[in-house]
């Protein structure tokens, strides 16, 4: 399954909404490339303008205008698919010859959501009796062409917005910068690809562009393998003091999934979400994660880490509670294996390990085994964590916790 992380809104207040980040995870989102990578053979090099049209919402239409002569081909075909090849699809281009030159289009209708803001690689393959040509690739940004969006760039981050002050641009490069700082020094993870954020400051519009099933909470999306983080933040309060940490969180669990590399792992979202909320919290407190800890066990609330492998409950406290364990349970790691315990846990996830076997590795106990020494630091050796299986969504993933419990 491909990563996806988007947040949402808790309530949709129009005229004086913050920015609130709540999550959920689009897994219809993301599906668009399923493909596997196309053989590659040795083939002559076509010359050919090539171009694409972007209809936001529903379409990508690839062109290719090159000369030609002699018979017509069998076929003319466009490959398109994810920057650095990590996914590529075909589709048959009609074509018609005039001229000396061969024009041929392909309009592609994503199924499932296509982030705006996602980049796609494409080039045409002509076959004939004599064999294959390709042209060279081009790539276009698939974006709502509408606004007047404005780039800047820091360090591998390009981010992009079309309303709101230079206090915003300001803010998220604060952010940009923080977070992978955060990340570098005290985890020694950075980002491998070049990441695109990209802001609306109209959450209805946002959601409209990100496709049809797009659910109405949605406040963003992330995905590592888009390298992609768009985000609402409203053009009048676009929540200027956890936009800086929103960021850091966001951009933690493209560095983590980056680490770990292709094929996807499957990162429990207790490490996933309990180091984003570290680098987070190093940025700016958004939440009293400890706070909600200390409330729920008190209370004898506390979720089986089981329970928060998977994905997290998408609104309500129940939410914030999985992120605050996460946070807390993530910590209880570092507090007293480094933060090399991270990365160890990460490296073997790269290689391909279970959750329990990461854990041996880098740690030497088992998920159950560290629960229990995290809980007896709680002062709560004795507690038996409830059953969450009624708690957590299967249609949500990586999220956002509410702003306000
Ligand atoms: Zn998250």
């Amino acid at each position: 399954m491909t990563l996806g992380f988007p947040y949402g809104l808790s309530s949709r207040r129009p005229c004086r909404r913050r920015a609130q980040f709540v999550v959920g995870l689009c897994v219809a989102a993301l599906v668009w490339l399923t493909g596997g990578p196309s053989p590659v053979a040795a083939a002559q090099s076509l010359p050919g303008d090539l171009s694409a049209d972007v209809e936001i919402r529903s379409a990508v239409t690839f062109h290719l205008d090159a000369p030609w002569t002699g018979p017509p081909p069998s076929r003319v075909s466009v490959l398109f698919g994810l920057p650095h090849g990590i996914v590529t699809r075909r589709g048959r281009a009609p074509f018609e010859i005039a001229d000396g030159r061969l024009t041929a289009s392909h309009r592609w209708r994503p199924r499932g959501t296509l982030l705006p803001g996602a980049d796609i690689e494409y080039r045409f393959e002509i076959r004939n009796e004599n064999g294959t040509a390709r042209t060279s690739t081009s790539s276009v940004t698939y974006i709502d062409g509408e606004l007047p969006w404005q780039v800047q760039s820091e360090g591998l981050v390009d981010f992009w917005w079309y309303a709101g002050d230079d206090d915003l641009a300001t803010d998220a490069a604060d952010g940009i910068r923080s977070g992978l700082d955060a990340l570098a020094d005290d985890f020694g993870l950075e980002l491998r690809r070049r990441t695109r954020l990209v802001f609306y400051a109209d959450g209805d519009r946002m959601r409209a562009d990100m496709g049809r099933g797009t659910r109405p909470w949605v406040g963003g999306v992330a995905s590592a393998r888009f390298n992609l983080i768009v985000l609402h933040a409203s053009e009048f309060d676009w929540g200027r003091s956890t936009l800086p940490s929103t960021i850091a969180h966001e951009l933690t669990h493209i560095a983590i999934e980056h680490a770990v590399g292709e094929p996807p792992r499957n990162i429990p979202s207790w490490l996933h979400e309990g180091v984003a909320t570290v680098v987070e919290s190093s940025v700016a407190e958004r939440f009293s994660y400890d706070d909600i800890v200390d409330a729920a066990f008190a209370a004898d609330r506390l979720v089986s880490l089981r329970g928060l492998t998977g994905s997290f409950p998408v609104q309500s406290t129940g939410a914030l509670l999985a992120y605050a364990q996460s946070n807390s349970f993530v910590k209880f790691i570092i507090d007293r294996w480094g933060e090399s315990a991270i990365t160890r846990i990460l490296d073997a996830y790269r290689e391909g390990a279970s959750q329990d076997r990461a854990l041996r590795q880098a740690v030497g106990l088992s998920l159950s085994a560290l629960e229990a020494e995290w809980l007896a630091t709680l002062d709560r050796s004795d507690a038996e964590p409830t059953d969450s299986a009624g708690l957590l969504s299967t249609a949500a993933a990586f999220a956002l916790p509410l702003p306000q419990p």
